[in-house]
């Protein structure tokens, strides 16, 4: 069966000589495997090898079994080369493609992580782009949309609010601004933060700096379409935290997050 979809390419292995085993997200049909022959020839389709980033139109064949797909074409509509130019931007848009590529199955419908992907990239690639801004923020939406984001204003164990915010009346909330001294963690395996009283119920947990709870407020509130700002380093405390979380869903650290976010999210040494 032939297919034909905008896909972004995210990762690209030498198969021999001349051909390369692809990995895309494509638009409607998750992500695929395909398997480029000859796409490192010069004078291939696709014009020499495909390149991680690349993004346009990928023709593709799938056979009755679950092997490789087969590429047909693939003809580059956006290069991203602006992003190819400065380190800090190549970091994280490459955190996010093995972000996608370790969390979103093959073959599973995923049009809006596409749409996602791609405008995440497309803002990366502006000259001014927040880059832990926009990285905190894919990080969220990709989360939320696999369903793994967890509950992040009360604690998993006794329910209690836990916020970046000062309360106005009501509990007696926990968090940056709350009071001082209460630690407040996350736990992966729970799926959620936990308040001081609760954190010795959580045997896998990360303990949060003040910036987190605020920086996560931020992107609640940017989510429902309220302008809220996202400094660096609140940003940089965010991603620190949503990347332990996705490393420790996968199971294994993701490699570029110690060069996107910093080496404290790389992992126990
Ligand atoms: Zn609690």
């Amino acid at each position: 069966m032939r297919h034909r979809e905008p896909a972004i390419c995210l990762s690209t292995i030498d198969y021999s000589e001349t051909s390369q085993v692809l990995h895309f997200l494509t638009s409607q049909r998750g992500t695929v495997r395909v398997l480029g022959k000859g796409t490192k020839r010069p004078r291939s389709k696709s014009g020499g090898a495909i390149d991680l980033l690349s993004e346009g139109q990928l023709v593709f064949s799938t056979g009755r079994g679950q092997g490789l797909a087969t590429l047909i074409e693939f003809t580059e509509t956006v290069c991203h080369s602006a992003l190819r130019k400065e380190a800090g931007r190549l970091n994280a848009a490459l955190y996010m493609l093995e972000m996608i590529a370790a969390m979103v199955a093959e073959d599973d419908p995923h049009a809006e992580l596409f749409n996602l992907l791609h405008n995440a990239l497309e803002r990366l690639a502006h000259p001014d782009a927040p880059v832990q801004a926009v990285l905190a923020y894919f990080q969220w939406r990709l989360l939320r949309h696999v369903g793994l984001l967890g509950q992040l204003d009360t604690c998993v164990g006794c329910g209690r609010p836990i916020t970046g915010r000062r309360s106005r009346g009501g509990q007696d909330p926990v968090g940056a601004e709350g009071p001082v001294g209460k630690q407040v963690f996350f736990s992966s395996t729970q799926g959620g933060l936990i308040c001081d009283g609760c954190e010795h119920t959580a045997g896998e947990k990360f303990a949060l700096d003040p910036q987190t709870l605020v920086g996560l407020a931020a992107l609640a509130a940017a989510e429902t379409g309220r302008k809220s700002p996202l400094p660096n380093r609140r940003a940089r405390s965010v991603n620190r935290m949503l990347a332990y979380h996705a490393s420790h869903q996968i199971g294994r650290w993701l490699k570029m997050a110690r060069y996107a976010i910093g080496p404290e999210a790389a992992g126990p040494r």
